[in-house]
């Protein structure tokens, strides 16, 4: 996703907490904050049903998205996607959302909601674009990062990482958000 956000010059931090197997279960003589272990209980709720709504919606989405023309591909390859076939871009205005609670919900409230300021949405292979974004180029190029982290990562890793860091950190200070903004042209 990408924010109104481009003179933002962000800092490359790379000492935010990285979640991994080991630590997403607190180890019992290991003292780890309340908060902390609220929001990994809150992850093991959201991860599976954002997990399944983000795959189902990406195939909905690839049945009226368009391929990438050449120009795009070799962005696509530059932006360290190794399948640019598969990717398909949606000019829509409509945001995607989930219907269904509690989802729905938990996306309201890390501020998921449709807004001026939300140019784009990456959902696997399929990239969401509002219609007066559609031939930004800086843009794409920032959602194709996103699809190489998720080709990289999975859907379910990616989201695990993502909707962990935007809880925990915020959005400007996502480690996925600065390396899509890095890389982005
Ligand atoms: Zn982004």
């Amino acid at each position: 996703m990408r924010f109104l956000l481009n003179f933002i010059i962000f800092t490359l931090v790379f000492n935010v907490p990285f979640i991994s197997e080991a630590n997403e279960i607190p180890k019992r003589n290991t003292p780890v904050s309340a908060s902390s272990f609220v929001d990994q209980q809150w992850l093991k709720k959201v991860l599976p049903l954002a997990t399944q709504w983000l795959k189902s919606e990406q195939d909905k989405l690839a049945l009226i998205g368009r391929g990438l023309n050449e120009l795009e591909r070799s962005l696509a390859g530059k932006m360290g996607v190794n399948r640019p076939d598969l990717v398909r871009i949606i000019i829509t205005n409509e945001w995607p959302m989930p219907t269904e609670q509690p989802l729905r919900d938990e996306f309201i409230a890390l501020g998921f909601v449709d807004s001026p300021d939300f140019w784009a949405m990456t959902l696997g292979y399929a990239i969401v674009i509002k219609p007066q974004y559609k031939t930004n180029e800086s843009l794409l190029s920032h959602e194709l990062v996103h699809v190489a982290q998720f080709e990289k990562m999975t859907v379910k890793g990616f989201l695990k990482r993502y909707l962990y860091e935007l809880k925990k950190l915020g959005y400007e200070h996502s480690t996925l958000e600065i390396e899509a903004y890095g890389k982005q042209i």
